[in-house]
């Protein structure tokens, strides 16, 4: 049997940082810390493992059997090791019940602290410590976390009584309350500040409300709580908020989290105490420079939670280093220990009890793209790791962060209020006050920015439906900020001078001008817009336009380390030369894909197109299709201009034809009057084109078997232009590329149109030199990537056109797929978006097959793809595996796609497929 319960403590661990899995991160960080000679207080971590059997049975869940038995063995080491007894009233030993699965999910599962008191233990405690106002700070803490945690009681009445103390409190002082909100009654009768009897009497009032609301009396007998509060850890595994966050995050339901009990030290103790949250370096920005924040005389939640707006660790007057400057030096040795140690930036909680530090936990930073991107490669230049793990250290995907516009610093903008800088970005949108309302209005395709007085894991789903999040209250350790960070969101947090009304749905700011006196007060409605600055904590007024991001410095040296290890390039898809400018910018290495039609959608060339379609003889489409030509051979030659020295892919026009059609009378008349057609004629023209499932009808080459003039037009296009742009010196490699092909046969068709074009093309009267070109084909459909081998015959390159191919061998429409495909995400019958990330077992293997099968064709076929899939690090781990030369994707996701490439290379190396 596989060991279930492991001791931490006295320099000690049964367990260490590589027996994550079962441990769970924060009991494997505790492990470690202790291992390594931290001060920790002593403890015991139940693995993940009896999480799952905790779930084994839905219909009953329980802990399996024994594990009891080797929690009190572990828990006896615990009270040996501190000198303290589990329930003992002369001398209790209190302890924390804290969650942490393998991957760390910041809040969204639940933690008790304070447990193991009662009416006895309390008053023991009070005696032991000579603090009796302590003492019942901590009963009544424990009974309204444990309720609402492990007795699933509503938090409402808690507060309530809570605040009513605080009332009689401030009244006793002479405060006048009569017109004061919640928030400023909270300053003015700080927690501290509720005397002994008071909160004595509200631990009385605390269990009433227990009884009522359970019609069971508050358990009194410590190891009942402690069952009680294991059980409430595995379960919150289960919570709807810890669903949701896994599917952000792609954590398997199945890891399950461990249970970590470990000894409470207080940081609500005295003057000398305190609490804080440090990072070993700035995981906004990345600077090598501790950072973090604190507050006296508090309990870890006060910080986490953003119920008091904490101070920063060092650089203000009220920073640690000034006030507890042996803690601050003692955090300061500890935070390169363990940076050394890890050999990561890490995010660290601590406690200081009566002037000692204690290590509560230890993990890897969450950390903006941008600071990863510093951070990794500052650190491979302190020789802390080396390029190949910082290429790993930096999440693909999130560059995304540091690709998106920041705000125009020229731009005009009205100042309304600046908050804490909780995570960068800008982000514009109309103003929301509910996570529900912010999820409404973005299904809605409406940009919204939500707006809290604090947020909690309930608010998730509205965080991320939102561009951004401003809250009134908590620091940059807030749940607001952690989560913005982690999602790239722009956030201000603490924002304090915003007041904000949920009932009426407004926030009344005070804005301040220069000097400091306040000029005017603004208050703003739901739907209001407003520009949020992340990276500065600054609200606008309005929407302020913004600009692109700028990609040199530590991006761009961490990008060149990337480009070293990898073997796929990286293409981009772009149909103009400005997207091609714009593609070449993010290092792209060719155009994957062009698609032509954009090109027949201007004004003057649309109606030429439409003569074309309409015309009901060769020689009028020719007519009609002379007319587009010099479009489309400029186009052509822009391009190439870009791309010169790279490949260009160009597909021929793939569309059905009637999205080109006029659909309105006075397109038609006019139409009409050029073509010298009557208006019925086109109109029944019109309505022979009419197809019921046009994505599977006239369209790709199907198009030219039927019209072969249309490619004829569109390849002279792209070879005269190849010709004339090589003849003024630049280098150009086109490449033809038919879609939709199902059959060798086609190939060999539109293959001789090619030809048959080139030859005229390069021996015309003009003498143009002959340009080399090649010629391929799109593989998106299943029969095309069944009869590979055969295409291959004719095609000297593929290009998986993956959305068609999911499309078409999953039978979803990505135009109707939205109504379901996320209940088949949601309810775990399909692990992923499709379209987002390729199906590697279905659309895959047909991928794989037709690498296989042209590969034996043709063993120098050039393997490319081209849908969106490209631009996701999954799929491209996935085509790294089956062996594809390039990846193709949209201009600005080649970045992210480099970096994919290269960790795919590098992981490949490492565990071959
Ligand atoms: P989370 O994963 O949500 O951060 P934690 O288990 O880390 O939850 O607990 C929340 C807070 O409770 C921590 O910030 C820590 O400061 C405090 N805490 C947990 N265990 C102890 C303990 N043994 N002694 C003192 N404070 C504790
Ligand atoms: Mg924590
Ligand atoms: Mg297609």
């Amino acid at each position: 049997m596989t060991k279930r319960v492991f001791f931490f403590g006295e320099g000690k661990a049964e367990g260490d940082s590589k027996r994550r899995d079962l441990l769970g991160g924060k009991g494997a960080g505790l492990a470690e810390m202790t291992g390594l000679g931290l001060p920790v207080p002593p403890g015991l971590t139940i693995s993940t493992e009896v999480c799952t059997a905790y779930f084994a049975n839905p219909k009953e869940p329980g802990l399996p059997e024994g594990v009891d038995a080797e929690i009190a063995e572990a828990l006896k080491k615990v009270e040996a090791s501190t000198g303290m007894t589990f329930g003992d009233p002369e001398n209790p030993l209190l302890v924390s019940v804290r969650s942490g699965a393998r991957a760390s999910m910041p809040g969204m599962m639940d933690t008790i602290l304070n447990l193991g008191l009662n009416d006895a233990c309390a008053e023991g405690l009070a005696k032991k410590t000579g603090d009796a106002r302590f003492a019942y700070d901590a009963y009544r803490r424990f009974i309204a976390m444990y309720s609402d945690v492990a007795l699933e009681i509503a938090r409402e009445p808690f507060n309530t009584a809570l605040d009513k103390l605080r009332v009689k409190t401030a009244q006793a002082k002479g405060h006048d309350v009569t017109r004061i909100n919640a928030e400023e009654l909270k300053k003015k009768v700080p927690d501290s500040e509720l005397s002994a009897e008071d909160l004595k009497a509200l631990v009385v009032e605390f269990k009433a409300i227990v009884k009522s609301a359970s019609g069971k009396d508050f358990p009194s007998d410590p190891l009942e709580q402690l069952r009680g509060a294991i059980r409430a850890v595995f379960k919150s595994w289960n919570t709807h908020r810890a669903i949701v966050y896994r599917r952000m995050h792609d954590i398997p339901d199945s890891w399950g989290t461990a249970c970590n009990v470990q000894a409470m030290v207080f940081g609500n103790l005295g003057d000398t105490s305190a609490t804080g949250v440090a990072f070993t370096r700035n995981p906004s920005t990345g600077e090598k420079k501790l950072f973090g924040e604190w507050l006296p005389k508090a309990q870890g939640e006060d910080v986490v939670a953003g119920i008091r707006t904490p101070f920063p660790i060092d650089g203000s007057p009220d920073s640690l280093e000034l006030k507890m400057p042996d803690a601050y030096r003692a955090l300061t040795k500890i935070c390169d220990t363990l940076e050394a140690h890890f050999r990561d930036m890490q995010d660290l909680e601590f406690t200081i009890q009566s002037g000692k530090l204690y290590m509560l936990q230890c993990r890897s930073g969450k950390r903006t793209s941008r600071a990863a991107v510093r951070i990794a490669v500052e650190q491979c230049k302190e020789k802390l790791i080396t390029e190949e793990e910082a290429i790993l250290r930096v999440d693909a995907s999130s560059l995304d962060q540091l690709l998106h516009p920041t705000l125009d610093p020229k731009a005009p903008k009205k100042f309304l209020a600046r908050g804490l800088a909780a995570s960068p970005g800008a982000a514009v949108g109309h103003i929301v006050f509910s996570a529900d309302e912010a999820e409404k209005r973005a299904s809605q395709g409406k940009p919204v920015i939500l707006v809290r007085i604090e947020t909690s894991p309930e608010d998730i789903h509205g965080m991320k439906a939102a561009r951004g999040i401003i809250t009134s209250r908590g620091g940059m350790t807030s749940h607001a900020a952690v989560i913005a960070r982690g999602m790239g969101k722009a956030c201000i947090a603490g924002c304090s001078a915003a007041s904000i009304n949920y009932a009426e749905e407004k926030m009344t700011i005070s804005v301040y001008d220069d000097a400091g006196r306040q000029a005017e007060v603004v208050t703003l409605k739901k739907g209001d817009i407003v520009t949020i600055d992340g990276s500065s904590g600054t609200i606008y007024a309005g929407e302020v336009p913004t600009i692109p991001a700028a990609l040199a410095g530590e991006f761009g040296e961490l990008m060149a380390w990337a480009d070293k290890v990898r073997t796929m390039k990286v293409r981009a898809n772009a149909d103009t030369p400005l997207d091609a400018r714009t593609a070449r910018s993010f290092g792209a290495e060719g155009i994957g894909l062009c698609r032509t039609e954009h090109m027949f959608f201007d004004e003057e060339r649309i109606s030429a197109m439409r003569e074309m379609i309409l015309s009901d003889d060769v020689q009028s489409r020719e007519r009609a299709l002379a007319k587009l030509i010099p479009f489309q051979r400029a186009d052509f030659v822009g391009i190439f201009q870009e791309m010169r020295g790279l490949k260009v892919t160009i597909r021929l026009l793939d569309p059905p034809l009637h999205e080109f059609l006029p659909n309105d009378p006075k397109q038609l008349q006019q139409l009409s009057r050029t073509m010298g057609v009557s208006v019925e004629r086109l109109q029944e023209r019109t309505k022979d084109l009419h197809e019921f499932n046009p994505m599977l009808g006239h369209r790709g080459c199907r198009l030219a078997v039927t019209y072969p003039e249309i490619y004829a037009m569109q390849v002279r296009a792209i070879l005269e232009a190849a010709a004339q742009v090589a003849s003024e010196g630049t280098e150009v490699y086109p490449e033809i590329m038919i879609p939709l092909a199902i059959t060798a046969g086609e190939l060999d068709r539109m293959r001789v149109i090619v030809d048959k074009v080139a030859a005229e093309v390069f021996a015309g009267a003009n003498g143009k030199a002959a340009v080399p070109f090649s010629f391929g084909t799109m593989v998106e459909l299943p029969r095309a990537a069944i009869v590979a081998d055969e295409l291959a015959k004719v095609a000297e390159f593929f290009s998986f056109g993956t959305n068609d191919l999911t499309q078409s061998a999953m039978g979803l429409s990505r135009d109707d797929a939205g109504k379901f495909l996320p209940a088949y995400v949601e309810s775990g019958l399909l692990p992923k978006d499709p379209f987002v990330s390729i199906d590697t077992e279905g659309v895959g293997a047909l991928v794989k097959l037709a690498v296989e099968r042209g590969r034996k064709t043709r063993p120098d076929i050039k393997l490319g793809i081209c849908g969106e899939h490209g631009g996701d690090p999954a799929s491209c781990h996935f085509f790294q595996a089956v062996g594809l030369d390039y990846v193709s994707c949209s201009p600005f996701r080649v970045p992210i796609a480099r970096l994919a490439v290269s960790q795919a290379a590098l992981r490949l190396r490492a565990k071959p497929a």
